[in-house]
C-alpha cells in the first residue's frame, strides 16, 4: 500500500511547465505502467489532485486489498503519520462503505469513483465488522500490523528530520520494521540504504556515484555550527564556483578524500546543469561500501533556532525533545509532532515550543499535569547546549515555553505549506519556523502553555 500524492503544475512565464519531482514521476508513463503490479492504489488514485479524497480512496483500497499488503510506504514519514490520524478520524466511514459496497457521496472525483468502484464491487460486512473490531479498539498499538497482517516492513524516509516520527510508527507498526529506503531531493538521489534493517537511528546511506558529481564540503561541528555557514557567499543553496569553509582556506573535497567521522555540507554538479549546488544538508560520514562513502544524514543546516548568540542546530533540538519524549512515554503520552520557532517579541526572547500531543490509548482525553510538562521544559533546556545554558543563566533568554495543540493542528500547518506550494508527498515538517504566517496557525491552536520553572543551570 503506497500513499502518494501529486501537485498541480505552475507555469513560468515562458511557458514551461514546473512541478515537484514526486509528481513528475508519479505522472510518468513509467510509473503508470508499474503501479498497478506495484500498489493496490489505483493510479486515478494516486492522480486525483483533492489530497482528501486521494488519501481516503487510497486507504479504502488498501483495506480491500489488505491481504495484498506486503510493504506500507510513503516517501516521508510524515505522510504516515498523517495517514494514521486521517484513518482514526475516518475508519467508521470507510467501514460503512466496505459494509454496503457504496463509496460516500463526497467523493465526487469521476477518476477516483470509477477506479474505486471497480474494487469495491459487492457489499463485504465480514471485512467491514474485521475492520471495524480492529479499529474499535482502544488502543491502537500495532494497528498497522492488525490491519495489514502480511505486511513485512514501513518503507519511509524516517532520519533527519523525520526522526521525530519514529516512536509514533514504532507504536502503531506493531514490530513492522521500518525501513527508510534512501537519500535524495529533487536536484539528485544521493545515497540508498544498504542495510534496510538497521536500527532507524543508525541508517547510513551509500553514495551512488553516478547519480551526480558529489564533493564535501567539511563541517567543523566541534568549533560550533558557525563554521556551517560558511562565507560560500553567505547564503546556503546557492551555485558558486569558489568554495571555502569559515577559514577560507579548506575546499572541498571529491568523493576518493572524505574521513571517517567528519562531518560534511554535501555539494552537487548535476547532469541537468547545476553547478556546485549547496543542497544544505550536513552529513557524518559513517563508513564505506566498497569505496562508496557511507553518510548519516545529521541535518538541515538553515533549520536554527537563534537568540542572541545562540544558535540551536536542528539535530541538537531533536535530541533535547527526544530526552524530553522519553520522560513522557512512560505516562502514556505520544508526542505525535512538533515545531518551534524564536519568540523575540519580548526581551529577552525566548524558545517557543508546538507539541501535538496524544494518549496512547484513543478514548481517553488529554489531560495535562502542569509539573510533568514543566519537567519537560527544563529537560529540553538541561539538553541544549553551553551557549544556551549561559545565555539562560544570565537572562538573556527567557524560559522556554511549550504550546500544547490540538489535534489536528499540524495538519492545518502542512495544508498551510501545501496551498503555498510545497508538496505533500515532500513536506517536511519545519522544526524551526521562521514564518509568522506559519506560527499563526499553530497559535491557533494552541489549548494549554507551560513555562520551564527552571533558572540556573550552570551551578
Ligand atoms: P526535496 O528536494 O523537497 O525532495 O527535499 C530534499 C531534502 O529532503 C534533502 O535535501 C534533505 O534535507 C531531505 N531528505 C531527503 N531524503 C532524506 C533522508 N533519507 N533523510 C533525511 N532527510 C532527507
Amino acid at each position: 500500500m503506497s500513499l502518494f500524492f501529486v501537485k498541480k503544475g505552475s507555469e513560468t512565464p515562458s511557458g514551461l511547465t514546473v512541478r515537484t519531482l514526486s509528481s513528475c514521476y508519479f505522472m510518468s508513463d513509467s510509473f503508470k505502467k508499474s503501479a498497478p503490479k506495484i500498489c493496490t492504489s489505483p493510479i486515478e488514485t494516486i492522480l486525483c489532485l483533492d489530497h482528501k479524497q486521494s488519501m481516503y480512496c487510497q486507504l479504502l483500497t488498501g483495506l480491500l486489498r489488505r491481504d495484498h499488503v506486503v510493504s506500507i510506504s510513503s516517501i516521508f514519514g510524515s505522510v504516515l503519520a498523517r495517514s494514521i490520524k486521517f484513518l482514526e478520524d475516518h475508519w467508521n466511514e470507510l467501514c460503512s462503505n466496505i459494509r454496503t459496497g457504496c463509496l460516500s457521496d463526497w467523493i465526487t472525483d469521476p477518476g477516483c469513483r470509477n477506479a474505486v468502484s471497480l474494487i469495491l464491487t459487492r457489499p463485504n460486512p465480514e471485512l467491514a465488522d474485521t475492520i471495524e473490531h480492529i479499529c474499535g479498539n482502544e488502543s491502537w498499538e500495532g494497528i498497522i500490523k492488525k490491519l495489514w497482517p502480511e505486511a513485512k516492513y514501513i518503507n519511509s524516509v524516517i532520519t533527519g528530520t523525520m526522526s521525530q516520527y519514529i516512536s509514533l510508527l514504532d507504536f502503531y507498526g506493531g514490530g513492522v520494521p521500518l525501513v527508510s529506503p534512501s537519500y535524495g531531493s529533487s536536484e539528485s538521489t544521493f545515497g540508498i540504504n544498504l542495510n534496510p534493517l538497521s536500527n532507524p537511528y543508525d541508517v547510513s546511506y551509500t553514495f551512488l556515484p553516478n547519480m551526480a558529481y558529489f564533493e564535501f564540503l567539511p563541517v567543523d561541528k566541534d568549533g560550533g555550527e558557525k563554521a556551517q555557514e560558511s562565507d560560500f557567499d553567505g547564503v546556503s543553496s546557492q551555485w558558486s564556483s569558489e568554495i571555502t569553509n569559515a577559514n577560507g582556506n579548506v575546499g572541498p573535497v571529491d568523493f576518493a578524500n572524505v574521513k571517517l567521522g567528519q562531518y560534511y555540507e554535501v555539494v552537487v554538479t548535476t547532469f541537468t546543469g547545476l553547478y556546485r549546488y549547496r543542497v544544505g544538508d550536513v552529513l557524518k560520514l559513517t563508513g564505506f561500501h566498497n569505496n562508496s562513502p557511507q553518510f548519516q544524514f545529521v541535518e538541515r543546516q538553515n533549520t536554527v533556532l537563534s537568540i542572541d548568540m545562540d544558535k540551536t542546530s536542528e539535530a541538537d533540538l531533536l535530541k533535547a525533545i527526544g530526552n524530553a519524549k522519553r520522560h513522557l512515554e512512560p505516562l502514556g503520552f505520544m508526542l505525535m509532532t512538533f515545531s518551534s520557532y524564536a519568540e523575540t517579541s519580548s526581551i529577552p526572547g525566548r524558545y517557543v515550543l508546538f507539541w501535538e500531543l496524544k494518549f496512547k490509548e484513543s478514548t481517553r482525553c488529554l489531560k495535562l499535569d502542569a509539573k510533568i510538562m514543566e519537567q519537560c521544559c527544563s529537560i529540553v533546556e538541561e539538553s541544549l547546549d553551553f551557549t544556551y545554558k549561559s545565555l539562560r543563566e544570565a537572562n538573556k533568554i527567557a524560559a522556554l515555553e511549550l504550546r500544547v495543540v490540538k489535534h489536528g493542528t499540524f495538519d492545518a500547518l502542512m495544508d498551510f505549506y501545501v496551498s503555498k506550494g510545497a508538496s505533500i508527498n515532500q513536506y517536511k515538517t519545519p522544526c524551526c519556523i521562521k514564518s509568522e504566517e506559519a506560527v499563526k496557525v499553530l497559535n491557533s491552536g494552541v489549548v494549554e502553555k507551560f513555562f520551564s520553572p527552571k533558572t540556573f543551570f550552570l551551578s
